[in-house]
């Protein structure tokens, strides 16, 4: 089986892909143990590979840049959605995470989508399935965050 990554803009005037600090709300109630953990690390492989980079903690949902949801009901091969939807203030993206499979490479692709990233070269993290995809952030990736901002890479 080939789990693919799919990714759903909305079209709504306000983008929130160019950010550089992103208000993350993570739904514990629809994960499983260990799964927020394996969130955090996601965020800090783009951390660690982004200097500029926040992902700061938002007190819901509705507050959140980015909600991401444990998902148990997502079609086959479908592993993750990012869903982006512009026109709310703040703008909002919610990321649909398939539970048990992959779960942190998911995240971490999830969250790259969220942030502006469409999918990669082999070998990439945003490559357009785990079979193709890198399980952590690669130098392409980052070429690929600064250069969707229109910015220079330090
Ligand atoms: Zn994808």
């Amino acid at each position: 089986m080939n789990f693919l990554f799919a990714l759903f803009l909305a079209l709504w005037p306000q983008p929130t892909e160019h950010l550089r600090h992103y208000t993350v709300y993570v739904d514990d109630s629809t994960l499983l143990p260990g799964q927020h953990e394996a969130i955090e690390r996601a965020e800090k492989d783009w951390t660690d590979h982004i200097s500029s980079l926040r992902f700061l903690p938002a007190a819901s949902c509705e507050e959140a840049t980015i909600c991401i949801i444990g998902a148990t009901d997502l079609p086959e091969p479908i592993a993750g959605v990012t869903q982006i939807e512009r026109g709310r203030p703040g703008g909002f993206i919610q990321i649909s995470v398939l539970l048990n499979l992959a779960f942190q490479v998911t995240a971490t692709h999830e969250i790259g989508h969220a942030m502006g990233l469409e999918h990669g070269s082999e070998g990439s993290v945003m490559c357009r399935s785990l079979e193709c995809a890198s399980w952590t952030v690669t130098s392409a990736d980052v070429d690929a965050w600064y250069a969707v901002r229109g910015w220079t890479r330090p």
